[in-house]
């Protein structure tokens, strides 16, 4: 990238962005665009899920020099019986040791929600979990970071859906470990989002910040958000706006969309960087 003294040289992808990568050309396609972090999702490592396992990762990983603002995801707190929560826990605290050894500053927590079950409820649960693994994440060196995501995924993935909820936990809370990513895809409708931002740099909770777009007429629910440009949101006002409230961290660039992974991810890369450039 061209601006190595710009306020926004710290740009991250999150490799699910370019999903039809795996972790080695994720590597590769970034080092050799000049993209100086990325943020690594958990498919990438997980054998399960076609991933590599945590040693070879960590091996490719550490060998490419990239930064690793955030390993995803973690979260998913919310269930039904004492067993289930508990295995959530053990869950993220393994997410923690992967991330120290990856050498990633945060595991982003999408903190997850049950059909049917009340969201003051799943909220209190949500709380009881991550206190259950702050600690262990601030022995390994290794930041939670509360993703709130809008309010269209309350019923299944997140009875977080306002900066608000998550600050409320953070400060119920009050552990260094736990703060806040931002996600402009979110949360830039909330009538409150520019104070919240403010009161989570001034409480040194705003660990994250991502960016991507609003695509109006939005085609699918997990999979049509827009690069930015492509929709509604003011995404360089959003960045001016976290610089001048002090937050130092990388933006992360963090898009889902069919149409974009049906494209060459090779010129798919060359049009992110351009619309990155493009929302400073
Ligand atoms: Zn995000």
């Amino acid at each position: 990238m061209s601006t190595e003294n710009s306020v926004f040289s710290k740009v991250a992808i999150h490799t699910f962005t370019n999903k039809p990568w795996n972790l080695e050309a994720c590597i590769a396609h970034y080092t050799r665009a000049g993209v100086p972090a990325m943020s690594v999702w958990r498919n990438l490592i997980d054998p399960a899920e076609g991933g590599v396992g945590i040693e070879e990762a960590t091996k490719r990983v550490r060998d490419s020099g990239l930064a690793i603002p955030a390993l995803v995801r973690g979260g998913f707190f919310p269930w039904p019986t004492v067993e289930e929560r508990q295995n959530a826990i053990d869950l993220n605290r393994q997410y923690v040791d992967e991330a120290a050894a990856l050498g990633a500053e945060m595991v982003v927590l999408v903190v997850g929600a049950v059909p049917g079950l009340d969201l003051a409820e799943a909220r209190k649960q949500v709380r009881d979990g991550i206190a259950a693994v702050a600690d262990h994440a601030r022995d390994a060196g290794v930041k939670l970071a509360i993703e709130p995501l809008h309010p269209m995924y309350a019923a299944d993935k997140s009875c977080v859906n306002r900066m608000a909820e998550a600050r409320e936990i953070c400060e119920a809370l009050q552990h260094p470990a736990v703060g806040i990513a931002a996600d402009v895809y979110h949360i830039w409708w909330d009538p409150d989002v520019e104070a919240e931002l403010r009161l989570a740099a001034e409480q040194n909770t705003l660990f994250g910040f991502h960016i991507c777009d609003w695509r109006v007429n939005t085609r699918h629910l997990l999979t049509d958000r827009g690069l930015m440009g492509d929709g509604c949101i003011n995404v360089a006002k959003f960045r001016r706006l976290v610089h001048s409230l002090g937050f130092e961290g990388y933006h992360e660039i963090e898009v889902f969309s069919e149409d974009y992974w049906a494209m060459d991810q090779e010129k798919y890369l060359e049009l992110i960087l351009q619309r990155e450039e493009a929302c400073r």
